[in-house]
């Protein structure tokens, strides 16, 4: 596995990704139903990160189950304060202990529930000073695609969510490039897409925190990745792995991590 890309200026081993984000589904009682379905495959397979995202209520349960492994556990969002009066929030504090990750500024956040790139960023900024592990999501909409924008709209989100972060800790960083009409629809965008946006994120973080910096920073795909797809997306120089959501759902989530591991040579 090599972790050396066009725009980095240090041959860096990165290890490779996969989290499963579930959405809204699985209570406590269905995640544990699941995740005892895949436990030991999942775990058995080495070389690969893989990170499991259920919903908040579900955590503990699932933390209960992969506590003997090295399987990893991600929040799905977090607000940026430590506690007080936000009704509804979970604080970086409280994920502490139970996740290593949390995804921050999923398309669905940001078109849902107004998440701005200030918003993400302070999240995101959070989550460094408590020592979990962000997963930032960038992508543009099907408009911006057909009307030309991509970059623009990829620059704005990666400026916006990703400005002031430790230079010296991006290792940390995963960053999710997730087109939204990608998401859900079964339309994955092509290699070249997910290359492109990829070269693009690193480029544009190496202006920001320097190319040794960058070279560290783990780039995802996100968008209808299935265990037919993983690796072709996973055989990219500048991608780490995937971010998974309808497909995290079910077994298929584990023959996703071995493709990706074959794909990356681990
Ligand atoms: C996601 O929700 O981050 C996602 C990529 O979903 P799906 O894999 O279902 O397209």
């Amino acid at each position: 596995m090599s972790g050396a890309s066009g725009t980095s200026g240090t041959d860096v081993r990165r290890v490779p990704i996969v989290a499963g984000n579930w959405k809204m589904n699985y209570g406590p009682a269905e995640a544990q139903t699941f995740v005892k379905q895949i436990l030991d495959d999942l775990a058995a397979i080495s070389g690969v990160e893989r990170v499991l995202c259920p919903p908040a209520i579900s955590l503990l349960a699932v933390e209960n189950l992969t506590r003997p492994t090295d399987v990893k556990l991600g929040a799905q969002n977090m607000y940026f304060e430590e506690k007080g009066a936000y009704t509804g929030e979970i604080s970086p504090l409280m994920l502490k202990g139970i996740c290593q990750y949390v995804i921050l500024g999923h398309s669905e956040r940001r078109a849902y529930f107004g998440e701005t790139d200030e918003l993400v960023n302070r999240k995101a900024r959070s989550a460094f000073a408590h020592n979990l592990r962000p997963i930032v999501c960038v992508g543009e909409q099907l408009e911006d695609r057909d009307a030309g924008r991509t970059e623009r709209v990829l620059t704005e989100q990666v400026r916006g969510s990703l400005a002031n972060l430790p230079a010296e800790r991006l290792g940390e960083l995963v960053v999710a490039y997730e087109p939204v009409w990608a998401i859900g629809t079964g339309r994955a965008a092509t290699t070249q897409d997910a290359a492109d946006a990829a070269a693009l994120i690193r480029a544009l973080l190496a202006e920001m925190y320097g190319v040794d910096a960058v070279a560290a920073v783990r780039v995802q795909y996100g968008g209808s990745v299935t265990a037919a797809n993983a690796g072709e997306f996973a055989a990219l120089p500048d991608v780490d792995g995937s971010l998974v959501g309808g497909a995290s759902l079910k077994p298929e989530f584990v023959e996703i991590i071995r493709q990706t591991a074959q794909a990356k040579g681990v």
